[in-house]
């Protein structure tokens, strides 16, 4: 690392002999060429400067050495920084932008990046300029506030900046992160100049909004004009990963070993995101080959394989790379690890383990739990029955439970067969209903659920009325397939697919071989109002998974595994329905519902009908 005494010769020297612009001169050559500068040796220069040139009147030569002082000390200590920034005589823009930027990196005070922002505007003779906005922007983007990178964005109008690459690329990644795809969207087609960058930017924003099939668009779009870098890569790893577009990620992963040279940090993050992809897309064996593959792992890398494991209920395979992470490579874990972990005590029941590392977490690793770790626990138990425990949990926690855990909790009473408390689900339901602010339309599908587990259809008819007078609707059930590369979707009781009409046949056909098996369909599924309009029965033959499961044995060959992603939960008449379709026509139907993954083969499925 570059000191200061290396460069030049040590402050008390400096301050003794050869006359005082001679030591500027120094000063200004340290500040200018040694880029790695503490603070404690910033604050040695800023004394040398006081002394050579005494304040009140500072000559426009200390003027300047104070800004520079002021950009190095920017990102390294903020209260310090404002004290340069008070001693400038005239600020300029530069200085100005450096205390922005100094804002916007610091780690409590990044609002404070928009009011100084307003002060440069109201300087009389100053303006931004192109460095200025993507500094404001960022601190907007970090903090979400919308309405000041707007005004942001009036500005970069107004003072000229629109067509330049610098400011738009910031605002591209400013309305992606507030969530305003179609706003960065139009920033982009806009754009007179694009760099790497700007793609990179859109593309990001498009994974980060869930259109990954339109930011892989983008990406052949982008190919003939610019070669990728690690960044883009990893967008396109992450697209395919949430498209569970299994051959599309290998040729990602192709592209990547074939085209892209990336150096070895970037390395890590490519290969954790190849990982996980290939875990999305059900492959663990991919994902393992690229573990094996690495030449240096860090925590997320094991995280990936662990996550990986847990969402396929490979339980045992978590707890023995747990043990080869944390004894043998003396990895610390982190609290994504025990996420990983505590997820796959929770999809298989093992209550016994849940509890024990949780404990570990706690009082070995001294990883304060979060939400997260207090949802799988929670969930772990009022699935197994315990349903007491895990309220006692809740009311221990330092937080206030979420919808989430709510969900789970009225989830489990609902499932419990035989001695289901109805009037402990009722108080659930309304807790949930009254916590969220917006009470989303998934606490009343439930409370009909338990109503349906109940057989009181006046109720169950009731609450559909409550949910259509507020206007409130359900998710859509969407599932989509992979055929030959090109991924088909279907929405629940889809009929737009060009191939319907033989799909709905074939669920026919399907039906009634099922039938002769003993299939029966399980009604208490039925009322999941918008995926059906006659209440029980119809509706369940149109979820989605159905159409896609159709579809797939239709058109894929015999003897490989049918990969059907699901956004939403799987039902359990479906699961049922899956695990017969999987005996009946010899097929394997791997299925990434929105929790975890389902194996079906010969007649059961991987989850051992625990999900
Ligand atoms: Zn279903
Ligand atoms: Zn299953």
């Amino acid at each position: 690392m570059a000191t200061v005494s290396a460069t030049a010769p040590p402050p008390a020297e400096v301050s003794t002999s050869p006359p005082r612009h001679h030591h500027r001169r120094r000063i200004l050559h340290i500040l200018t060429h040694s880029p790695i500068v503490s603070v404690p040796q910033l604050k040695q220069i800023h004394a040398q400067i006081l002394r050579t040139a005494p304040a009140p009147h500072p000559t426009s030569e200390t003027a300047f050495l104070y800004t520079r002082l002021l950009h190095y000390s920017s990102l390294k200590d903020l209260v310090y920084t404002l004290r340069i920034f008070s001693q400038i005589p005239d600020p300029n823009t530069f200085a100005y932008n450096t205390l922005i930027r100094a804002y916007a990196h610091s780690k409590d005070h990044k609002k404070e990046a928009f009011s100084i922002f307003r002060q440069l505007l109201n300087q009389e003779g100053l303006f931004p300029e192109k460095y200025t906005f993507p500094f404001v922007l960022k601190a907007c983007a970090y903090l979400f506030a919308l309405d000041e990178g707007k005004q942001a964005h009036a500005h970069v109008l107004k003072h000229g900046f629109g067509s330049n690459v610098y400011a738009n690329n910031s605002l591209i990644h400013f309305y992606a992160s507030c969530g305003q795809s179609e706003s960065a969207r139009k920033v982009f087609d806009k754009m007179p100049e694009r760099s790497l960058v700007s793609w990179n930017s859109i593309i990001d924003a498009l994974v980060q909004m869930g259109e990954f099939d339109e930011a892989l668009r983008m990406f052949v779009e982008m190919k003939p004009s610019f070669d990728p870098d690690g960044y883009t890569v990893q967008s396109v790893i992450d697209a395919c990963a949430g498209l569970g577009a299994l051959s599309m990620g290998m040729w990602a992963h192709a592209y990547v070993l074939r085209n892209c040279e990336i150096d070895a940090n970037f390395d890590i993050l490519v290969k954790n995101s190849l990982i996980e992809m290939y875990c999305k897309c059900g492959s663990l064996r991919m994902a393992l080959q690229v573990f094996h593959g690495m030449s240096k792992r860090d925590v997320n890398s094991w995280n990936a394989m662990i996550l990986g494991f847990a969402v396929h209920g490979e339980a045992e395979r978590v707890f023995e790379f747990f043990d080869q992470m944390v004894i043998e490579e003396r990895i610390q874990p982190n609290p994504i690890t025990f996420v990983g972990v505590l997820s796959a005590c929770n999809h298989r029941g093992l209550v016994e383990e849940g509890r024990k590392y949780f404990d570990i977490m706690v009082n070995k690793f001294k990883i304060e739990p979060v939400l997260q770790h207090y949802g799988c626990l929670i969930d772990l138990l009022a699935r197994n029955g315990l349903i007491e425990e895990a309220l006692d949990i809740v009311s221990k926690m330092p937080m206030k439970p979420d919808d989430v855990i709510w969900r789970s909790l009225l989830d489990s009473t609902c499932r419990q067969s035989g001695g289901l408390n109805l009037s402990l689900s009722e108080e659930m339901a309304r807790r949930l209903m009254t916590d969220e602010a917006n009470a989303s339309s998934e606490a009343y599908v439930l409370l009909s659920r338990v109503y349906a587990s109940a057989n009181r259809w006046n109720e169950v008819g009731l609450i559909r009325k409550l949910m259509s007078d507020k206007g409130l609707t359900k998710e859509p059930g969407c599932s989509s397939v992979e055929i030959n590369g090109t991924v088909h979707e279907f929405f629940a009781g889809d009929s737009t697919h060009p191939q319907a009409k033989e799909i709905y046949q074939f669920l026919d056909v399907i039906e009634e071989r099922l039938k002769g098996e003993g299939y029966i369909q399980d009604f208490t599924q039925a009322p999941l109002v918008d995926e059906g309009e006659d209440g029980k029965g119809n509706s369940l033959r149109l979820h989605s998974e159905r159409l896609a499961i159709a579809f797939g044995i239709l058109k894929s060959k015999p003897g490989i595994p049918i990969r059907v992603f699901k956004n939403l939960r799987v039902c359990g008449d479906c699961h049922n329905f899956t695990k017969l379709i999987s005996k009946i026509f010899n097929v394997e139907i791997v299925m990434r519902d929105r929790l975890r993954f389902h194996r079906f083969k010969d007649g059961s499925c991987s989850c051992m009908d625990f999900w």
